[in-house]
C-alpha cells in the first residue's frame, strides 16, 4: 500500500528538500518535518556551495524562487592556492569560449533554510529523542514529551543524528585531527584585496600552507542587499603544541595571528578588520568524519517505515563541499522510492545508492582534508606538485581553463 504519511526529522538542507520533492511526486502525501531549532531566524553559521548536482536537485524539486536567490550569488569556480596565493589548482571559472561555465551557488546558510522552508509543513522547537518501528506505522518521541505516528520515519537529522544512532550504531562520528575556526563579516571593498579579488570575483578560494594550516575564503550576498565574506581557518592538530584558545577573545587574537605568521598579507588585514562579534565558528571546532564503510551497514539491519538521509548517514568533512550536496541528491532519489507503489521493495535500492554515493565522498573529503593540511616542506611540496599535475587533467580535459 502507498503511504500516506511521512514524518522527516530535522528541516535542515536535505529533510527540506525531501519536504518539497514528496509533495511534488505525490500532492496528497502528508509531510511534516520535525526541528529542534526554535525558529528558521536562528543564527545558522556561514556560506556553502552549492554545485550543479545541488542545484538540480532543488530544481527537481521545485524551490520557489530559487532562480532569485542563486543568480545574485553565482560563482564558477573552486581555486586552491599556496599561502602566498600562487594558483595551483581550478575546478571550473570561466571557460574558453563556446563552452558554458561551470555553476556553484555560494548561499548564506541562513539564506537556503529560508528558501528550502517556504510552504513546508515545519514544526520548530520539536528536538527527537527515539523511535518505535511497528508493522504498520511509526511512533516518533519528542523531549519534550509529546509523540507523533507516520507511516515512515526519515532521519534527516544530520551529523549527531540521534536516529543513526538507535538505527546504526555501527556509523560512528569521530574527530579526524584536524580543527577550524572562522569569522563571517560585511565584505570589504575590493581595493582592499586586490590580489584575491583575481579569484573571489568567480571562485571559492582555499589557501594552504607548509605549516598545517589552511584557509578557506568566499563571498556571497546576504538578505539584507549587502555581500559578506567568510574566512575558515583549519589546522592538522599536530600542527600546534601548545594549547588551544578558549574563549572567543583569545581565539580571535590568536587567529590574528597564526594569519599573520603563515598567510599573504592581503588575508592577514583582512582578519585585522574583523571582531569578536565575526566569530561563526568559534570553540574551535573539531572537524568531524563518520568512518568510511565500504558496504551500506543499513542493508543488514532489519527495518522496513525509517531510513536515513545526508549527513545523518554519511557525514563528511568540509574540505570537498560535498555534504549539502550529496544531502540534495539524496533527497531526490529518497523522495522517488517513497512515492512509488512499491515503496517497500525500492527502499534497499535508494539505501544502496545512497551509501554508495554518500562513503565515496566521505573517503574523498577527507583525502582532501589530509591534503589540503600537508605539513613540512617535503608533504607541502609534493601536495603541490599533484594539485598541479591534477590541474593539467582538467584544462586537457576541459573542466577548466586559465
Ligand atoms: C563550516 C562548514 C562549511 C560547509 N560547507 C559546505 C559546502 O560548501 N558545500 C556543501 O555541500 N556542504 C558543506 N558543508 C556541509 C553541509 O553543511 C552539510 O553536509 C549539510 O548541511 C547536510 O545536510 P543535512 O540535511 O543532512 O543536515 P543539516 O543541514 O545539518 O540538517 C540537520 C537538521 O536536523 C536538526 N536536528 C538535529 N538533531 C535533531 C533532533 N534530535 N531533533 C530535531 N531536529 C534535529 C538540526 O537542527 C538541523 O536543522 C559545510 C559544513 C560546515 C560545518
Amino acid at each position: 500500500m502507498s503511504l500516506q504519511s511521512i514524518v522527516i526529522v530535522g528541516g535542515g538542507i536535505g529533510g527540506l528538500n525531501l519536504a518539497h520533492a514528496l509533495v511534488k511526486y505525490n500532492p496528497s502525501l502528508s509531510v511534516t518535518v520535525y526541528e529542534q531549532i526554535k525558529s528558521p531566524n536562528h543564527q545558522q553559521g556561514w556560506h556553502l556551495g552549492i554545485n550543479s548536482q545541488g542545484l538540480d536537485a532543488m530544481k527537481e524539486a521545485e524551490i520557489p524562487d530559487l532562480d532569485k536567490a542563486t543568480d545574485k550569488n553565482m560563482v564558477s569556480a573552486f581555486v586552491c592556492v599556496d599561502q602566498n596565493l600562487n594558483e595551483l589548482l581550478r575546478f571550473g571559472g570561466p571557460m574558453k569560449q563556446g563552452k558554458s561555465d561551470s555553476a556553484l551557488a555560494i548561499l548564506h546558510r541562513r539564506t537556503l533554510h529560508k528558501l528550502l522552508a517556504k510552504n513546508v509543513n515545519v514544526v520548530y522547537g520539536k528536538r527527537f529523542t527515539r523511535y518505535e518501528e511497528h508493522d504498520d506505522h511509526v511512533d516518533v518521541h519528542f523531549e519534550d514529551g509529546s509523540k507523533v505516528s507516520a507511516d515512515f520515519v526519515v532521519g534527516a537529522d544530520g551529523c549527531w543524528s540521534l536516529i543513526r544512532k538507535q538505527l546504526a550504531p555501527s556509523i560512528r562520528y569521530t574527530p579526524v585531527g584536524v580543527t577550524q575556526v572562522g569569522v563571517m563579516f560585511p565584505a570589504p571593498d575590493p581595493s582592499a584585496m586586490p590580489t584575491l579579488m583575481t579569484w573571489l570575483d568567480f571562485a571559492m578560494l582555499r589557501s594552504s600552507s607548509p605549516s598545517g594550516f589552511s584557509i578557506l575564503s568566499g563571498i556571497a550576498a546576504n538578505d539584507d542587499g549587502g555581500k559578506d565574506m567568510f574566512i575558515g581557518i583549519s589546522w592538522v592538530d599536530n600542527a600546534i603544541k601548545e594549547m588551544l584558545p578558549e574563549s572567543n577573545q583569545e581565539v580571535h587574537q590568536w587567529m590574528k595571528q597564526i594569519v599573520k605568521t603563515h598567510f599573504h598579507p592581503e588575508f592577514s588585514a583582512l582578519v585585522d578588520m574583523t571582531t569578536v562579534d565575526h566569530i561563526v565558528l568559534g570553540g574551535p571546532r573539531k572537524v568531524h568524519s563518520t568512518n568510511y564503510q565500504e558496504h551500506c551497514p543499513l542493508l543488514n539491519i532489519k527495518h522496513k517505515r525509517v531510513t536515513l538521509i545526508g549527513d545523518a548517514a554519511h557525514a563528511m568533512t568540509t574540505n570537498k563541499g560535498m555534504g549539502a550536496n550529496t544531502a540534495l541528491m539524496d533527497s531526490i532519489d529518497l523522495a522517488k522510492t517513497l512515492t512509488s507503489s512499491d515503496w517497500e521493495g525500492g527502499l534497499a535500492d535508494y539505501e544502496s545508492t545512497m551509501w554508495k554515493r554518500g562513503s565515496f565522498e566521505v573517503k574523498d573529503s577527507l583525502r582532501n582534508t589530509f591534503r589540503n593540511h600537508s605539513t613540512g616542506p617535503v608533504n607541502f611540496a609534493m601536495s603541490k606538485v599533484f594539485m598541479k599535475c591534477f590541474n593539467q587533467v582538467l584544462v586537457w580535459k576541459g573542466i577548466s581553463y586559465y
